[in-house]
């Protein structure tokens, strides 16, 4: 799982070099397929069948992106960059039977005040998640984290979609919502392996699905933001596996 992390990782590094106005979100997919495939790895989210209700709607690309109000399951395609637009990646790729996945949102070109503090509670909001991630803490204990974070800096969470357990296969249980009641769930143990994702948006937590079966967007078309990390619990800090 270290070794798939670390090519998600690097996915994420190129996206950051790579995202700037003028390019379209299906070169950022290309780019993305062929670093997962150079590793001799296979991109998760492609071909991914994802709710039952979308089963003859496989995901059709390797990255999920996601612009502005689209908060996650965006379809890479013709679309062109902005400057000033924020753009989240979610990258996914199996190694030899294990997954890694994360996620960051980038700004492209300067952005605004508002937008980039979105972003910095967002992956603060990652990094709060992963602080409560600790052997004898609970599941509960990292959602409650998440969820404070993020409301009481003026923002919400998105409901309808969560953290998970990740291994061999993308989605394990159990589900991590962002939000939650400390001392809830099962207890955290050493070499358990969990994708946390804070999904937080600038205006209330209504989201809605697009005619595409995949994109999720803020109902009310404010911006959203989302990171994550594939992390393994240890006896200590967690070991965040996507990063390089
Ligand atoms: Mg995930």
């Amino acid at each position: 799982m270290r070794r798939a992390g670390r090519i998600v990782a690097e996915v994420l590094e190129r996206m950051r070099e790579w995202v700037a106005p003028g390019v379209t979100t299906a070169e950022l997919d290309e780019l993305a397929e062929a670093v997962i495939r150079k590793h001799n790895a296979i991109p998760s989210f492609k071909g991914y069948p994802g709710h039952p209700s979308r089963i003859a709607h496989p995901f059709p690309a390797s990255i999920c992106a996601s612009v502005n109000e689209e908060l996650v399951h965006g379809i890479p395609g013709p679309r062109v960059l902005q400057e000033g637009d924020i753009i989240s990646i979610d990258v996914g790729a199996i190694l030899d039977g294990y997954h890694g996945d994360a996620a960051i949102t980038l700004p492209v070109g300067r952005i605004s005040p508002e937008a980039q503090r979105l972003l910095e509670v967002t992956e603060g909001a990652l990094y709060a998640g992963i602080a409560a991630a600790r052997v004898g803490n609970r599941f509960g204990d990292i959602s409650a984290a998440i969820q404070s974070y993020v409301e009481s800096r003026g923002y919400n969470v998105a409901r309808e979609y969560t953290g998970h357990g990740i291994g061999r296969k993308m989605h394990e249980d159990p589900q991590v919502p962002n939000f939650g009641k400390p001392g809830r769930g099962a207890r955290l143990r050493r070499g358990m392996t969990i994708a946390l994702e804070p999904m937080v948006l600038a205006g209330d937590s209504c989201v809605r699905v697009l005619q595409d079966h995949w994109t999720v967007v803020s109902c009310d078309g404010k911006l959203t933001a989302h990171f994550e990390h594939t992390i393994a619990i240890t006896d200590g800090e967690a070991e965040i596996l996507t990063r390089l």
